[in-house]
């Protein structure tokens, strides 16, 4: 059998999945869990398929313990445990640019052109890429692909892309990408397996974890998204402040004399649930709290999902679907009701009981919207597609 490895590296966290990929068909997991805590005290928990613990770890803080070393750690324990079975690794890339769309084998060309677009992505892609880098370094031999989380959005037309700048900004690549790709490609292929009718309609599916976003799906293919040039735009999510009045940001600058980097600290890390509850980014936290802050940062959350919503219903002409996914959406059933009375004037109806109960169909028969929570699965979407193109192009 031969397995392949998922990596999803950000910068204080590394989630990673093996799976064992027949030669056909789809891969199996093995086992997934996470490193958290990296650069401070890491703690590795990883898990069989069903959820059970295979182990636990913690490291302390020394200097010596680097994003390098946890992963040699982790592949050298894969490998006291299927010998030399492993045939790839595979990656979430945040960002793809205009000229990455399809996962690809990682070559040298690949890397320097993703490189170029760390600017894009400060947040995300330097780490993604560093993983690629380890990995080159530990096991130069071993095939890796980078799978894309602006890919799913490709083909938009331009007018769902185009930022209104002077051309020139758009000819050097600041225009409207999307992210959460790989998540919305996986939701795309499940509804189109479990509901072919909705998966051949029109739907609003709705990412809700930390980062949040919306993507409308014409027939399974991305029309638009609120997420845009930065995984910045959009929802309000639990530490980023979503989409803002330009501005806003002008205000920032010119009267609070902040630089840049406040700026970009304020937006990405001190805003959104977190900034507007000042209590927490966690939507357990603040579903538990009686305060008012937390009260108004869940009411602007659930408004702006709405409020985006309807722009996506006129991107797509209309609504059959809505889909819940991600943390809160697969979790938290009082956002999810919350959300679906906003937008009982497109047909959205739920059935009280089957959201409480978290069955897979939460609308109302009479909804005129079948709305659905399906549980996404980044890392089986990365396997997937790393095994498809390890078959394609064998180990050299
Ligand atoms: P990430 O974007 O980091 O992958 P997740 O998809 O795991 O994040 O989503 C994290 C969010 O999901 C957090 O806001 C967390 O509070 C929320 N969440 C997880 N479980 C529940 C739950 N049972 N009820 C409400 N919110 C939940």
């Amino acid at each position: 059998m031969a397995e392949i490895l998922c990596l999803n590296a950000g910068s204080s966290s590394l989630k990673f999945a093996l799976y064992a990929t027949p030669d056909t068909g789809e891969p199996t997991l093995l086992a997934n869990g996470k490193i958290e805590n990296i650069g401070l005290e890491p703690h590795l928990i990883a898990r069989d398929a069903k959820g059970e613990v295979l182990a636990e770890r913690r490291w302390t803080k020394d200097g010596t313990v680097t994003h390098e070393t946890l992963l040699e750690d982790l592949l050298r324990e894969i490998e006291t445990s299927v010998g030399d079975d492993l045939i790839g690794v595979g990656h979430r890339i945040v960002h793809g640019g205009a000229d990455h769309s399809a996962p690809a084998r990682v070559d040298e060309a690949l890397l320097a052109a993703l490189e170029a677009l760390c600017p894009l992505a400060p947040l995300h892609q330097p780490h993604n890429l560093a993983a690629i880098r380890a990995v080159s370094r530990l096991r130069p031999a071993l095939p890796q692909v980078a799978c894309f989380d602006t890919g799913f959005h490709h083909g938009q037309l331009s007018v769902a892309t185009r930022l209104a700048l002077p051309r020139a900004l758009s000819e050097e690549g600041m225009r409207r990408y999307g992210f959460h790709g790989v998540s919305y490609e996986y939701i795309a292929r499940q509804l189109r397996s479990i509901d072919p009718g909705a998966g051949g309609g029109r739907t609003i599916a709705a990412h809700l974890g930390n980062g949040a976003s919306l993507c409308a799906m014409d027939r399974g293919r991305s029309i638009d998204t609120t997420m845009g040039f930065t995984a910045l735009d959009g929802l309000v999510m639990g530490t980023r402040s979503g989409a803002l009045d330009p501005g806003a940001v002008l205000y920032l600058f010119q009267q609070k004399g902040m630089t840049a980097r406040e700026v970009e600290h304020l937006l990405y890390s001190e805003s959104g649930l977190l900034g507007v509850s000042g209590i927490s980014s966690d939507m357990r936290a603040l579903l538990g709290s009686e305060t008012a802050a937390a009260q108004e940062a869940i009411d602007l959350f659930v408004w702006q999902i709405a409020r985006q919503a309807g722009a996506l219903a006129s991107s797509l002409g209309g609504l059959d679907s809505f889909v819940f996914t991600a943390g809160i959406g697969e979790n938290a059933p009082e956002v999810r009701a919350r959300v679906a009375e906003r937008l009982g004037w497109l047909g959205v109806e739920l059935d009280v009981d089957a959201n409480l109960g978290g069955a897979a169909v939460i609308s109302a028969p009479s909804s005129r919207v079948e709305v659905r929570v399906i549980p996404t699965d980044e890392e089986r979407m990365i396997a997937i597609h790393t095994a498809d193109l390890l078959r394609e192009e064998p180990k050299s």
